[in-house]
């Protein structure tokens, strides 16, 4: 597996092992994420790239492994489906636990166009909305790691490519490390600097992307990693 270049390591794990039923779905997996690395998780339905994101949350207390998982102490979480506290209006779901946070929650939600809706309750917003809220709040707690797992899959084409120029931008500002679970190829290699491929319980592809100024499939130099992909 290629290693991070250089730098620190923000997240460590080694030999992770994830059974249901006796069916194991990380399978010894290894993975060493450096700080500030922009890193894309691809792998079929299945593969248990949610199943890897709980773990790194710290939400799953029934991996095992001979190492340990090793993050950064602020760590952000955007779930599949965004789990809003239907009971809080959208700016409160936001700023959740964050102190003094309620003008940055208010400029991340118009930075995910959802200005006017502070006030709105979860269950008044299509389920797009409702990830760009989720989005919103994983960008004003300022993570040290970012978990996002298919932050746009409920998107519309329009609003998912907005939503990328965005995380793109937060991440320059930031420089959290990312880890994106997403299953669209393009996606990855449009957004990560490094793209993983879970498969068999483990990380079985580790490529970089490094093509200053190309960030699309379809530019010719970028034949070498839709092979390997
Ligand atoms: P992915 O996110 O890559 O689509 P998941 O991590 O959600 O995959 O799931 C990986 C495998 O683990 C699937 O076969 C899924 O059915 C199984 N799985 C995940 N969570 C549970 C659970 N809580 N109980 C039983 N099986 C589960
Ligand atoms: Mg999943």
């Amino acid at each position: 597996m290629a290693a991070h270049a250089g730098g620190l390591t923000a997240v460590r794990v080694s030999s992770l092992e994830r059974r249901f039923a006796a069916q194991p779905v990380l399978d010894g997996l290894d993975l060493e994420l450096g700080a500030g690395e922009f890193v894309a998780l691809l792998g079929q339905s299945g593969s248990g790239k949610s199943t890897l994101l709980r773990a790194l949350a710290g939400l799953d207390h029934d991996v095992t492994g001979s190492g340990e998982i090793t993050t950064p102490e602020r760590v952000s979480v955007a779930f599949q489906d965004s789990r809003l506290l239907p009971w809080l209006r959208v700016l409160d779901n936001v700023v959740l636990g964050l102190a003094g946070a309620r003008r940055a929650g208010a400029e991340a939600l118009a930075e995910v166009g959802l200005a006017g809706r502070e006030r709105a309750w979860p269950g008044e917003l299509s389920g797009g909305e409702q990830q760009r809220v989720a989005l919103a709040r994983s960008l004003v707690a300022e993570p040290e790691l970012l978990l996002a797992d298919e932050p746009f899959g409920a998107l519309d084409a329009l609003t998912r490519i907005r939503m990328h120029g965005l995380l793109r931008e937060l991440y320059q500002r930031h420089r959290p490390t990312v880890l994106l679970v997403t299953h669209d190829v393009d996606e990855a290699v449009e957004l990560a600097d490094r793209v993983l491929v879970l498969e068999a319980g483990r990380i079985a592809v580790d490529v970089r992307i490094d093509l200053p100024g190309s960030r699309s499939l379809r530019d010719p130099g970028f034949h070498e990693y839709r092979d390997l992909l």
